[in-house]
């Protein structure tokens, strides 16, 4: 039995984990050998997400999010070889050093994003003993073959006990035409058997002993080895980008069912991808923008720089499941919802309750909880808080009054959707956009003083802030009405 749910519609009801009141997750993290962009930070809030939705709703959670340090040969590898063995030759460095600097760094940018660390997060190299085991049980079931010291999966004789292709939709046939000629055509029986365990170039330089060959994992290896190390032969969800779901899931699905005979995964689950201007993330579209690009407004394509809760917030503002395009100036209008958001959160914090509520509030909660409860429909929950902005800004402005029953309720419902669930750190002396106004306003105030001792003819103090500013990258203009600035 074979069981497959791309989403999780009316996630409530039709949710049932394996065991009462646990969930197991896994979810395909980085392969750290660069920095992580926005291809990594949809998964990682999509996941988060529900991670954080899951605990609310009362599971205790096991989320493992694995981290690919070996074995992954992308369809674009040069020569086949390993991306982080290629960038530690190049730059002379132990690749352990390489998956290092680069995993410090998609903590760093993880932790901006409010995206929550993992329950358990694996390395691939670190497991290369169980994922020996695991080929082995293969081989042993008859599934596998060994060919000049690297091992295959025998998918036409797997296709025959199990289906092979069902997640993705692909028969045998579709899968021929699909299958890239890669390096190592020449040892396997046919172009779609994958790697199991790949026998080490001599000039490759991470590499282990094993009973065929001194070589290291096939990439799809290691989730099936590490998912049920961490979380049983079979438990609750697995995830990922719609791009991992042929060939690394299927081939995921494949080893797990020839090795235990059986699927391990109950719900699947993918986030669509992300588009930049209309194109495909890409090398050849040189659009690769990373997230500290965007954190500093340092790419071409960018008109600023976009703070992070920016970046999560306009990821949250589509479902998971459609395709986001990214531009300039779609950020720009997520932003501007973003500081309606901390604008109406910190007025919430001040409200004072009346004797009665005149403003229309409406059963938000509900309305959250059932957009959650849909698949996930994070547009929804936005929505259902932007329209209780109005009743917060009519009794912010005296034309109304709120209960102090609906108060508690209104900030309790914030809380809960907005800063527990959607992750938003809105509570942050307003977030980017306060810090932003408080910056501007140091600013107008240095160049007030600036302009009365210029009236005051006090030629010492207007020229000292003038030219330190200036220093500091200002460029301040005089106006007839006082002056204008910019950076
Ligand atoms: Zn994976």
């Amino acid at each position: 039995m074979l069981e497959i749910y791309n989403s999780l519609t009316r996630f409530k009801e039709t949710f049932k984990p394996l065991h009462d009141g646990h969930v197991g997750m896994y979810v395909c993290g980085p392969t750290v050998y660069g920095d992580a962009h926005l291809g990594h930070a949809r998964p990682a809030i999509t996941f988060d997400l529900l991670y954080r939705y899951l605990q609310y709703l009362g599971y205790k959670v096991r989320y493992v999010r694995n981290i690919t340090d070996v074995g992954h040969l992308e369809h674009d590898a040069d020569e086949g070889e390993d991306k982080i063995a290629k960038k530690a030759r190049l730059e002379q460095l132990e690749p352990m050093e390489v998956v290092q600097y680069y995993t410090n760094r998609y903590h760093r940018d993880m932790a901006a994003l409010n995206v929550l660390p993992p329950s358990i997060e694996p390395h691939a190299s670190g497991h290369i003993i169980e994922q020996i085991a695991f080929v082995q049980k293969i081989l042993d079931k008859g599934y596998a073959y060994v060919s000049n010291g690297s091992v295959y999966m025998d998918v036409e004789k797997y296709a025959k006990d199990f289906p092979y292709g069902k997640l993705s939709g692909r028969n045998l046939n579709d899968i021929v035409t699909e299958t890239r000629e890669l390096d190592g055509q020449e040892e396997k029986k046919h172009s779609y058997d994958f790697a199991l365990w790949k026998k080490a170039a001599p000039e490759h330089i991470m590499h282990w002993p094993s009973p065929w060959s001194e070589g290291f994992p096939g990439w799809h290896m290691e989730c099936s080895t590490m998912g049920t190390k961490y979380l049983g032969e079979r438990f609750d969800i697995h995830g990922g980008g719609l791009d991992l779901i042929f060939p690394h899931h299927e081939a995921e699905i494949a080893q797990s069912c020839a090795a235990l005979g059986h699927e391990t995964v109950h719900y699947w689950m993918h986030n669509n991808m992300i588009t930049i201007a209309g194109k495909k993330m890409g090398k050849s579209y040189n659009n690769f923008i990373t997230l500290e690009q965007f954190f500093r407004g340092d790419h071409p394509l960018l008109s600023k720089p976009f703070g992070p809760m920016v970046i999560r917030f306009f990821i949250l503002q589509a479902h998971y499941r459609s395709t986001v395009d990214f531009s300039s100036e779609a950020l720009e209008a997520a932003e501007k919802g973003l500081q309606r958001m901390q604008e109406a959160y910190a007025r919430l914090q001040k409200l004072q309750a009346g004797k009665e509520t005149t403003v229309e509030i409406g059963d938000l909660r509900t309305r959250c909880v059932e957009a959650m409860d849909d698949d996930l429909n994070t547009p929804f929950v936005i929505a259902a808080l932007f329209d209780s902005t109005r009743a917060i800004n009519t009794v912010y402005d005296g034309k109304g009054t709120i209960s102090e029953a609906d108060l508690k309720e209104l900030r309790e419902v914030w809380k809960t959707f907005a800063i527990d669930i959607l992750g938003l750190r809105l509570e942050e002396q307003g977030g980017d956009a306060g810090k932003q106004k408080a910056f501007n306003g140091a600013i107008d105030l240095l160049l007030g003083i600036r302009l009365q001792a210029k009236q005051n003819k006090d030629w010492g103090t207007s020229d000292k802030i003038r030219n330190e500013l200036t220093a500091l990258g200002f460029q301040i203009k005089d106006t007839k009405d006082g002056f204008e600035w910019s950076i």
